[in-house]
C-alpha cells in the first residue's frame, strides 16, 4: 500500500526523504527521513526503468528542502532572558499547507503527518542542543515561534505565577489598583494626575518588588476574594496569586523577596507562604469561597441578654443577602444565600462580635440589615439600629 501510493506520488512530484516519509508518518515510529529513504531505495530496486523523480532530486515540491536548513534557520537564536523549558511553534506559509492538504486528499494519505509537526520537532531538538534547555510540551517557560522560511523568530514568554497569603495591617488600602472614577486612569485634577483613587494598594506594594526582580513587563493580582478598603486582613492572611508577565528572570529567591516586601511595607502589608504555582491555581483561588472569621466592632453596647440572644440565634443560620446598596453601582443586584456558623461575644467587651461565616457574606450588612436587604440581621434581631464601625478578617480557611 505504502509502495503503491509512493510510486503514484513520486510519479507526479519531487519530494525529499522527509516529505516522502512523512506521508506515512503515523504508521511506524522510525523517523520520516529514514522511512522516506527506505521507500525510495525499494522503489528504485523494484522498478529499474523508473522516472528521474524517484531519485532524490531538488527542489522538494512540499518543503523546498527546508529540513536541510534547520540549523541555519536557528543560527541567530540568542534569547536575552532566563528560561529553563521551551516549546517550539512554527509559522508555515499558507500555500505549503494547502499543497500538503491537496496531496493528502488526492492520494488518500490518512497517515500523513503535517510539515508543521515535523518542523516543530526537528527545530525543538536543535534548540535543545544549542541552548541546553528542556523541551516541554506544555507549561513551558517560553514558546519560540519560528518563521522557518524567513529565518525569523518570536519569543512568547509565559507568565510566572506566585502564590502567597497577605495580611493588610493598615486601613485605607485597597486590594488592587483602583483607577480614578473620573478619568479612568488617564490622570485628571481629581486624582492629581495619578489616574488612581488611592496612592497605594496591596497589589502594588507587593508587585513592585517582584516586577523589579524579574524585570517583567506587567503584573496581575488575583486574590481569593477581597476585603473592603477599611477592613484589616489579619491572622493567617488571604490567599493570592501574583502573575508576572514576560519575566526576564524566573529563578527568583522567594524567601528573600518575601523578607524584602515585608521590610519595606512594615506596618502596612505582610506576605507569607510564597511558592511557585501553575496557572490553574488562579481560577481555583478565584472560585472558592473560603470560610472566614471576622472581628466586628459595633456602635452599641450589648447587654448580657442581647449577647446571649445573638449567640443562640446565629448558630448555623442561613442568611439571605441582596447585593449591598453601597456596591450596587459596580455589582449586579442579586440575592446570595450564605451561612453564619457561629457568633461569639466577649465578657469584657460589649461592642465586639466574632463572626464565623461563609466567604462572600457582607458583614457590615449582616449587622446593619442594609434596610432589610439582608435578613436576618443583628439589627433586626435586637430591634434597634446597629452599625459596624470597624471590621477585621482574623482568619481565612486554609484550603488553598
Ligand atoms: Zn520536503
Ligand atoms: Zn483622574
Amino acid at each position: 500500500m505504502i509502495l503503491k501510493s509512493s510510486k503514484d506520488i513520486l510519479g507526479d512530484y519531487i519530494l525529499c526523504n522527509h516529505c516522502l516519509g512523512r506521508q506515512f508518518g503515523k504508521i511506524s515510529r522510525s523517523t520520516n527521513e529514514r522511512r522516506g529513504e527506505v521507500i525510495r531505495t525499494l522503489l528504485i530496486s523494484l522498478y529499474p526503468d523508473i522516472s528521474s523523480n524517484f531519485f532524490n532530486q531538488k527542489p522538494c515540491y512540499l518543503c523546498d528542502n527546508i529540513f536541510e536548513r534547520t540549523e541555519d534557520i536557528l543560527k541567530d537564536l540568542s534569547p536575552d532572558f532566563e528560561f529553563f523549558t521551551f516549546h517550539v511553534g512554527t509559522k508555515i506559509p499558507e500555500e505549503i499547507l494547502i499543497q500538503e492538504k491537496k496531496m493528502k486528499d488526492m492520494f488518500g494519505l490518512d497517515y500523513q503527518e503535517s510539515i508543521k509537526q515535523e518542523l516543530n520537532r526537528e527545530l525543538g531538538k536543535i534548540v535543545s542542543t544549542v541552548l541546553g534547555k528542556e523541551f516541554k510540551r506544555e507549561k513551558e517557560d517560553v514558546t519560540i515561534l519560528v518563521h522557518p522560511y524567513s529565518s525569523k523568530f518570536e519569543y512568547i514568554i509565559n507568565p510566572l505565577f506566585i502564590y502567597g497569603r497577605y495580611n493588610k495591617l493598615l486601613r485605607g488600602i485597597p486590594q488592587t489598583k483602583w483607577f480614578c472614577r473620573k478619568c479612568k486612569g488617564k490622570g485628571c485634577v481629581k486624582c492629581s494626575g495619578t489616574g488612581k483613587m488611592y496612592d497605594e494598594s496591596v497589589e502594588e506594594l507587593i508587585s513592585k518588588i517582584f516586577l523589579k526582580e524579574t524585570r517583567g513587563t506587567d503584573s496581575a493580582f488575583h486574590g481569593a476574594g477581597r476585603e473592603d478598603i477599611d477592613v484589616l486582613m489579619l491572622g493567617n492572611g488571604r490567599p493570592f496569586v501574583l502573575e508576572i508577565k514576560s519575566p526576564k528572570i524566573r529563578d527568583i529567591d522567594l524567601q528573600r523577596l518575601e523578607a524584602e516586601v515585608n521590610q519595606i511595607n512594615e506596618g502596612k502589608v505582610k506576605i507569607s507562604n510564597l511558592r511557585f504555582v501553575e496557572r490553574e491555581v488562579v481560577e481555583k483561588i478565584k472560585n472558592t469561597n473560603l470560610k472566614k472569621i471576622y472581628m466586628a466592632e459595633i456602635d452599641a453596647y450589648l447587654t448580657q441578654e442581647e449577647k446571649e440572644k445573638i449567640e443562640s440565634f446565629f448558630l448555623e443560620r442561613t442568611i439571605h443577602q441582596k447585593t449591598p446598596k453601597r456596591v450596587l453601582h459596580r455589582r449586579a443586584d442579586k440575592t446570595r444565600i450564605r451561612k453564619v456558623y457561629k457568633v461569639r461575644t466577649f465578657r469584657e467587651n460589649n461592642s465586639s462580635l466574632e463572626i464565623y461565616c461563609d466567604g462572600g457574606l457582607y458583614i457590615k450588612e449582616l449587622i446593619s440589615s442594609d434596610e432589610e436587604r439582608t435578613y436576618p440581621s443583628v439589627t433586626e434581631l435586637l430591634g434597634k439600629n446597629i452599625k459596624c464601625i470597624s471590621l477585621d478578617v482574623i482568619s481565612i480557611e486554609e484550603k488553598v
